[in-house]
């Protein structure tokens, strides 16, 4: 029964850690070198790096619909005062790039879940979906459970931990031969809690409408309140919402995508792209269930789970026209 913990633990510290860890350096230079290099940074080089973002077609930070101008300013490294003053070429260059749905750090996402990166981009604020806050409580979570399990140490032993507390020995040719935790000793104590679940996928059972000619009156209707998604098409209502709802500038509630359910809500509307992006999913999982070496059993069964979802609700929703 532990396995499956174990495994997704051990692939959460090997495989998806260095994004984790890639954004947490981004962070602490953000909070370090940006009071240093905002002194410096002038108008002409913020003009040069924007213009080095419109070539490489890279959207501009969002938050709430609109230019996240404090964090923009962190990334060119310059004053918030400087970026104000070229708000008219901000705007022209968010207009040909567009805008993220919300700040994430910004880096190349290298950890793969099959052929596909395991997460879209790492958030910055703590209440957005996949937030830093977020995947480093779940990285700290799946460190605990490969220490607990692979060490014998108690709980409070484990808890005790602190950065430095490993010294690795190697022998001549400096191969690591020998791994030393220093930690405090308790005894007579033994407390499993604090493991956490994580991993936890999202399911496929909503209605949906694949009608076109209801979508476009839908969209004539209810426009501009369509998100278009890879996977489903959000007709949002907040009342049938089954997503975290954020808000924006205005205080007028939006759909959290990253959180989307789509054939759970009530709200979601399939597209001919919709249902080939679900079709090319259930591809995936088979070719992922089918790779080598395996995966551990829980995921398998999810993935399986997934897909078999995925396929009934194709099934069911034949494609009209
Ligand atoms: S769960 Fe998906 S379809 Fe439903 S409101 Fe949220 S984003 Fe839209």
């Amino acid at each position: 029964m532990h396995g499956p913990l174990l495994g997704w633990s051990i692939r959460f510290t090997t495989e998806f850690a260095p994004d984790i860890l890639a954004a947490c350096r981004q962070r602490h230079e953000h909070l370090h070198h940006w009071p240093v290099t905002r002194r410096n940074v002038l108008g002409s080089d913020v003009r040069q790096l924007l213009a080095e973002r419109v070539d490489r077609q890279q959207p501009l930070p969002g938050r709430n619909g609109q230019v996240n101008a404090f964090f923009l300013a962190k990334v060119l490294g310059c004053s918030r005062e400087v970026l104000a003053g070229l708000a008219g070429e901000v705007e022209q260059a968010a207009a040909i790039v567009g805008l993220t749905d919300w700040t994430t750090y910004e880096f190349a996402i290298t950890g793969r879940m099959g052929t596909r990166p395991w997460i879209s981009g790492i958030a910055v604020g703590d209440s957005d979906p996949d937030s830093l806050a977020e995947l480093s409580r779940l990285l700290q979570a799946a460190c605990y459970v490969i220490i607990a399990f692979l060490s014998g140490m108690r709980d409070s032993e484990v808890k005790h931990l602190r950065r430095g507390c490993l010294q690795v020995i190697r022998d001549a040719d400096g191969r690591p031969y020998r791994w030393k935790l220093a930690s405090l000793a308790f005894k007579g104590e033994r407390d499993p809690a604090g493991l956490r679940d994580f991993g936890e996928r999202a399911r496929f059972r909503g209605s949906v409408i694949t009608d076109r000619r209801q979508l476009e009156r839908l969209m004539q209707r209810d426009d501009p309140a369509i998100y278009p998604g890879t996977y489903a098409t959000c007709v949002f209502n907040p009342d049938k919402a089954l997503c975290q709802q954020q808000h924006d500038a205005h205080g007028k509630p939006r759909p959290s995508l990253g959180h989307c359910k789509p054939l759970d809500c009530r709200n979601t509307a399939l597209t001919a792209g919709n249902r080939t992006a679900l079709a090319r999913e259930a591809t995936d999982i088979t070719l992922q269930l089918a790779s080598r070496p395996v995966l551990p059993p829980l995921l398998q069964a999810r993935l399986s789970d997934r897909r078999d979802q995925i396929t009934a609700f194709l099934c069911s929703y034949p494609e009209t026209s």
